[in-house]
């Protein structure tokens, strides 16, 4: 077909392509542009409990890695070494098993936690939470509260913005790389790893220091709610673990409702108005930027700063407080009292998992402190599988990486058996260092014909001389046709 045969194309203008945005029903935007939030400062019982909770973590988590056990680090995840120095305890890769333990305790911590109080973790412990909580800090001291901010931002560039600008970001970088340089500490001996990064040694160390640094910055800096509403799983499968006897934040609409601004001389219960004055303050403090008067919304963390906000309103026009409170949907439905919402919620399921926990906790306790601090590795050497030597001896030769748990020396003893005559030909006792592993060439011996040919089970007996722990490993003894 030639060009000119076919149809001519029909030109849409430009103006009626696009579907015009104000025409109601045409046009709707699949995106929202994230509006910028900025929570006005509160204080009260939840907020002190939220810095209690920034304090103590940090101070954890700052601080650990400085501490000394004996000669060395106290917590340290050695990974290079393939070892984890955890106050009095060694843990080889071996000793995975008491990770995924950690792993199904935390995640039946975090079920128990949810059935119980919501998202308690979220509003007090989660690190995106606590960073935030330091970064909105610093950014309240240097630009000052919300109305400060919201002025600041909207105003042109003179001087004291790009001051107050340069300044918070200068302490936030400060903030971020010391998290980074921490969190570093804790896979590195951290008193080693100032000088190194310092001598721009060790690039690993210094990639992870600031990509560490980098996720604080841009999380706690910039990101902040977005991260649990748009990146946290556990906001999204929280609801299945939530039920009507789950304590959460909520609004007392039937006391609340209908809200709005009166004169606090006047009897506004004769005006028909609830004890809303609409003041809207539990939204202005709200970090996530939701009004909770609208029920429950899963972007709310839990943190309670609506709680506060709102019984400061409540003091002030002489009201019960409590309009926004910690409960229960059937306890504000039925209007329940203090004993009666904890009676709902000590639940068949909360005592299910609080007894699976317990028993998990006091397992894994029972398992640690129990534990042999010797662990053994058995190889076949596979260039030498069975050989007559001197003496008329069947020989097998194997590799026993040997690895010492326990934080001083400890001599060995190595024996074998399962088979008659079967006897150590190689060195019977070795000593390993500290915290140290040792891959030790092993060779039994039999007399020759006193095994009918094939494959023999046997196992190594190892015992720590002055510990007295012992490990017993299988094996095989092969002996050609
Ligand atoms: S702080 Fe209390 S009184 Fe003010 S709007 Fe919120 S719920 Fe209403
Ligand atoms: S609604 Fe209240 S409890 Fe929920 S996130 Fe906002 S301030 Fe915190």
């Amino acid at each position: 077909m030639k060009s000119s045969d076919r149809p001519p194309r029909k030109v849409i203008p430009i103006a009626a392509a696009t579907p015009d945005p104000s025409a109601e029903g045409e046009f709707v935007s699949l995106y929202e542009a994230q509006k910028k939030i900025y929570p006005r400062s509160i204080s009260g019982y939840f907020a002190r409990w939220r810095w209690a909770m920034v304090f103590l973590t940090q101070i954890v988590f700052y601080g650990l890695p400085w501490l000394e056990w004996g000669q060395r680090q106290m917590v340290l995840f050695d990974l290079g070494a393939r070892r984890f120095y955890i106050f009095g305890l060694v843990l080889y890769p071996q000793d995975f098993i008491y990770l995924t333990g950690l792993l199904i305790i935390s995640a039946l911590s975090l079920f128990l936690f949810t059935a119980v109080a919501g998202r308690l973790w979220c509003g007090f412990a989660c690190p995106q939470t606590v960073y935030t909580e330091i970064f909105m800090w610093i950014e309240h001291k240097i630009e000052g509260d919300r109305s400060a901010r919201l002025r600041l931002d909207a105003g042109p560039w003179t001087f004291e913005k790009i001051r107050k600008k340069f300044l918070k970001q200068a302490v936030w970088v400060a903030v971020s790389l010391w998290t980074g340089f921490t969190f570093v500490g804790y896979f590195v001996p951290i008193r080693e790893l100032g000088p190194e990064l310092l001598a721009f040694a060790g690039g690993w160390q210094i990639f992870w220091v600031l990509f560490y640094g980098l996720a604080t910055y841009g999380n706690a800096g910039f990101m902040r709610e977005q991260v649990c509403k748009y990146m946290c799983p556990y906001a999204r499968f929280q609801s299945a673990m939530f039920d009507r006897d789950t304590l959460i934040v909520t609004y007392d609409e039937a006391r609340g409702e209908p809200r709005g601004p009166r004169v606090k001389t006047v009897d506004y219960k004769a005006k028909g108005l609830g004890d809303c004055i609409d003041c809207t303050l539990c939204v202005q403090v709200c970090p996530v930027g939701i009004d909770i008067r609208k029920g429950l919304q899963y972007e709310c963390i839990g943190c309670g700063l609506c709680v506060d906000a709102c019984n400061t309103v409540m003091d002030k026009m002489h009201y019960p407080k409590g309009l926004i409170r910690y409960s229960t949907q059937n306890g504000v439905l039925n209007r329940w009292n203090q004993s009666q919402i904890l009676r709902h919620v000590l639940r068949p399921r909360v005592l299910i998992y609080t007894a699976v926990l317990v028993a998990l906790c006091v397992g894994m306790l029972v398992s640690l402190t129990t534990r042999t601090p010797l662990k053994v590795d058995i190889v076949r050497d596979r260039a030498a599988l069975s050989r007559i030597v001197a003496g008329g001896k069947l020989e097998n030769v194997y590799r026993l990486q040997i690895m010492n748990a326990t934080e001083a020396t400890q001599r060995y003893r190595i024996s074998a058996s399962g088979l008659d005559d079967l006897e150590v030909a190689s060195e019977q006792e070795v000593d390993i260092g500290a915290a140290e592993s040792r891959w030790v060439a092993v060779r039994l011996q039999i007399p020759y014909g006193s095994a009918p040919p094939g494959s023999h089970a046997i196992h190594f007996d190892i015992s720590a001389l002055e510990s007295g722990g012992k490990v017993a490993e299988k094996s095989i003894f092969l002996v050609p046709r």
